[in-house]
């Protein structure tokens, strides 16, 4: 079966006037379905501006992505809109929210621009919410929630799309220790009991070590790539 991602000497040059920064100056990587991927790398290495690529978000200078097989380059803005809503799921940092509204209409989101009708769009979303513990705060509205339950939101909207891949920016970074385990023991219950692939950026080793695999990068190249053999589980229930 083809990899999920396959990237391929891909390139990312911001030109700001006279200066050019190479933010990515040649990844070449392949992941495949099924994955937990945690990219490290110090801050301004290019994760991302690697990450915008893969969700669709920015295009690469050169060089060749697919998803699926998919070929972002001659798609339109609104062909690309449509790969994003239909197979990627984002979650950032900031959780990015909208905050005058519950975190079921939240979660409701991405299917009001899939076009699913009312009453199935309530109950994806009350499922997704489900699954990530929040039953019982589907009316709560984000400033009516902890940082850790609204990344929780953010997490379900995410997923309520059934995405191909999650995609992650330092999810924990706004997360105190305690919180960040609860939310990593989340990736990691979808990834091995649902199958979801996920990519993850962190600089954070102690949150890399719950990921299946680590790529690092440094100044806009992949520097390292290795296999976690043994993933730090977290006991069931615990979330
Ligand atoms: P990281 O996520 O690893 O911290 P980024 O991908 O955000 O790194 O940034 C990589 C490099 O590209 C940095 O030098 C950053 O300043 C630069 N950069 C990122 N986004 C832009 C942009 N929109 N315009 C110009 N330079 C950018
Ligand atoms: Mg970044």
């Amino acid at each position: 079966m083809e990899p999920l991602i396959q990237v391929q000497d891909l390139v990312k040059v911001y030109s700001l006037g006279e200066v050019e920064v190479h933010a990515l100056r040649s990844i070449s990587v392949s992941v495949d379905r099924g994955e937990f991927v945690a990219i490290m790398g110090a801050s301004g290495s290019g994760k991302s501006t690697f990450m915008n690529i893969l969700g669709f978000l920015d295009r690469p200078t050169s060089g060749q992505y697919l998803l699926e097989g998919i070929n972002g380059e001659n798609l339109s803005r609104d062909e690309s809109a449509e790969i994003r809503n239909r197979k990627i799921g984002f979650i950032f940092q900031g959780f990015n929210l909208l905050s005058r509204t519950s975190a079921i209409e939240n979660v409701e989101l991405p299917l009001i621009y899939a076009g699913t009708p009312p009453p199935q769009r309530k109950e994806r979303a009350q499922k997704a919410l489900f699954e990530v513990g929040l039953k019982g705060r589907e009316h709560h509205h984000p400033s009516q929630l902890s940082g850790g339950e609204q990344q929780r939101v953010a997490i379900a909207r995410a997923l309520v799309n059934e995405p191909s891949i999650l995609l992650a920016d330092e999810p924990t970074g706004n997360l105190d220790s305690k919180t960040s385990e609860e939310i990593i023991g989340i990736f990691q219950r979808l990834n091995q009991d649902l199958g979801i692939t996920i990519m993850m950026i962190t600089h954070e080793p102690d949150i890399a070590s719950f990921a299946k695999r680590d790529i690092l990068f440094r100044d806009g190249n992949i520097v390292g790539d290795r296999v976690n053999v043994s993933p730090v589980t977290l006991a069931r229930g615990r979330e």
